[in-house]
């Protein structure tokens, strides 16, 4: 019986990561819940899962009587103190954002594992979190369904060298529309993702790929593996996760069907793997797989993505927060599609590259690209 504490518990992963756990009860027991400002739906679970730690960003104006047993925490810190009054073996990250960086950095202290779906936490953080799991010897395992595919593969690595790892990317909802389309495209058309159902942020970046450049940024701290031997393929039926390349030539895959619980379960249960009843992959129905290059000149925002953690330093930390302020904005409707990529461009022109030698400077750069980012939206300069 492992105990697992879950941050981001009313989310797309967060409640997929509750699925896989009712279907193994005898497995895992529910330490922790946190949620952001979703209380009522956060209230429902701990009924549920019964955890002994709770904490919401927002504190509501009341705590219903039959949820009161639970140690609550409220504020920004609130997953950081639920994290250490938890002491989970497992503590499974599903926030979005870099307000998971501290969350993460905390349960590397107080936890057995960290189970990373907080992807933002590696783009801006990379670094100190590794260097961090590596001093403690605390194991970080991906839930990303594309670093769980490259994770998986590695288990036949065997002391054997890696030459190349091979990304998958859908391609998301605008892969063969025209730019001036892609630019004036609605927050309805971009969260129409063809073939996965997220969170309303990701579901964004899938639209600009700036995931896929977020993604190549956490492969690269995950696996310690050079930029230049990370590549990125579109892959439209995302059936393959992505792929190892070792030195003989040999490419080793992960396949199945689009289900986020299978790379959930995966790092839930490792090295054990846990049956949840998830549909099977039928490739005779699936018929044929195709591969294209991706677009970088309808796509800048993976490009910007991959020069940012070339450049290094404080440089991914200004793309993600930039990103962060430009997608909120997109969503609320204030800027438009294209707006994005512009805004991402024009806060990285602008940001003077330090180096990142502790986590206050990882925030205080992630402060600066936000404040220039909303500038130049509250301006209407994007
Ligand atoms: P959602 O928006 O669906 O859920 C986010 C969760 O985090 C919610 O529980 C939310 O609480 C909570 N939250 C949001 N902001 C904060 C904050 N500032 N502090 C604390 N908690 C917060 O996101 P997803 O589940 O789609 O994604 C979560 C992470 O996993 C992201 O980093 C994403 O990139 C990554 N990921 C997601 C995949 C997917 O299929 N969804 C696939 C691969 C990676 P509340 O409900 O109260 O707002
Ligand atoms: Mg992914």
């Amino acid at each position: 019986m492992r105990t697992l504490a879950l941050l981001g518990a009313t989310g797309s992963i967060g409640r997929q990561t509750l699925d896989v756990v009712r279907s193994a009860p005898d497995k895992f027991t529910v330490a922790a819940l946190t949620a952001r400002s979703n209380a009522d739906a956060l209230f429902d679970l701990i009924r549920e899962f019964r955890p002994s730690v709770a904490a919401l960003v927002e504190e509501p104006a009341e705590i219903p009587a039959d949820v009161r047993f639970c140690e609550w925490f409220f504020g920004e810190d609130a997953a950081v103190q639920a994290v250490r009054a938890a002491k989970a073996d497992d503590v499974l990250s599903a926030v979005v954002g870099i307000a998971g960086l501290p969350a993460a950095l905390a349960a590397l202290e107080s936890s057995g594992r960290l189970l990373l779906a907080n992807k933002e936490s590696l783009v801006t953080g990379g670094e100190l979190v590794t260097a961090r799991a590596a001093a403690l010897n605390k194991p970080v395992l991906p839930v990303d369904s594309e670093h769980s595919a490259i994770f998986q593969c590695l288990q036949a690595r065997l002391g054997n060298r890696v030459s190349r790892l091979i990304l998958t990317a859908s391609g998301g909802p605008f892969r063969r529309w025209a730019k001036e389309d892609i630019d004036r495209a609605t927050p309805a058309q971009a969260l129409g993702h063809p073939t996965w159902k997220m969170g309303p942020k990701i579901t964004v970046d899938c639209a600009t790929m700036m995931n896929k450049g977020l993604e190549v940024i956490e492969a690269h701290h995950l696996f310690g593996m050079p930029l230049e031997r990370i590549d990125v393929v579109v892959h439209p039926q995302s059936v393959i996760h992505s792929m190892v390349e070792f030195g003989d030539g040999a490419v080793l895959a992960q396949l199945g069907l689009p289900d986020m619980r299978v790379p959930i379960a995966y790092a839930m249960g490792y090295p054990e793997r846990i049956p949840f009843g998830g549909e099977r992959l039928d490739l005779v129905k699936l018929g044929q797989m195709t591969f294209e290059a991706p677009d970088m000149a309808r796509f800048p925002c993976l490009k910007m993505a991959i020069e940012a953690q070339k450049a290094g330093g404080v440089m991914p930390v200004a793309l993600n927060g930039a990103n962060e302020t430009a997608v909120a904005a997109f969503l609320r409707g204030v800027i438009p599609f294209g707006g994005i990529a512009r805004a991402v461009a024009a806060v990285l022109d602008g940001t003077e590259n330090n180096a990142v030698t502790c986590v206050g400077d990882v925030y205080e750069a992630d402060r600066a690209a936000r404040r220039a980012a909303q500038a130049l939206i509250d301006q209407n300069k994007i």
